[in-house]
């Protein structure tokens, strides 16, 4: 079934100039590309889209992350995509995140800190479709 994701290279991505990369194997598993931008999350977005997690330890740290630097935010449409985004993506933790998975690839263990997982893919097609709603307002229009 043709669905859309949220697909997001989060500040380590960036920085570490893995977009292309990203992008590439977004192509390369044949989804479309429908819309794309840089953006620097604030605040009322990220907690928005994080409202889950609100009460665990890491979200502190987690707000912080995603907003210390711009991050590019895709919407990807294809067959399955929700998973199948997920499975490039690979497990959450990139030390248990398997080598070939964008995670695995370019995750890295940071000291104190297993957050920096170079990527975010929606969880569900109904979480994807209010998750681009966020980050993508222009697109309901
Ligand atoms: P995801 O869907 O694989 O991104 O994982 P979650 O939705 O559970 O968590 C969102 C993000 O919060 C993850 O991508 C991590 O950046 C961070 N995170 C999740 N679990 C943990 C944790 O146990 N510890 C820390 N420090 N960060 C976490
Ligand atoms: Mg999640």
């Amino acid at each position: 079934m043709t669905e859309r994701t949220l697909a997001i290279v989060k500040p380590d991505g960036v920085i570490q100039k893995k977009v292309g990369e990203i992008i590439r194997r977004i192509e390369r598993k044949g989804y479309d590309i429908i819309d794309i931008k840089m953006i620097q999350a604030d605040e009322e977005l990220l907690k928005a889209h994080y409202v889950e997690l609100a009460d665990r330890p890491f979200f502190p740290g987690l707000m912080h992350y995603m907003m210390e630097h711009p991050v590019v935010a895709i919407v990807v449409e294809g067959d399955n995509v929700v998973k199948g985004w997920r499975t490039l993506m690979g497990l959450t933790n990139p030390t248990e995140a398997a080598p070939g998975t964008i995670r695995g690839d370019f995750g890295r263990d940071w000291p104190g800190d297993e957050v920096r997982n170079v990527v975010h893919g929606s969880d569900s097609p109904e979480n994807a479709q209010r998750e681009i709603g966020l980050w993508f307002p222009e697109l309901a229009k």
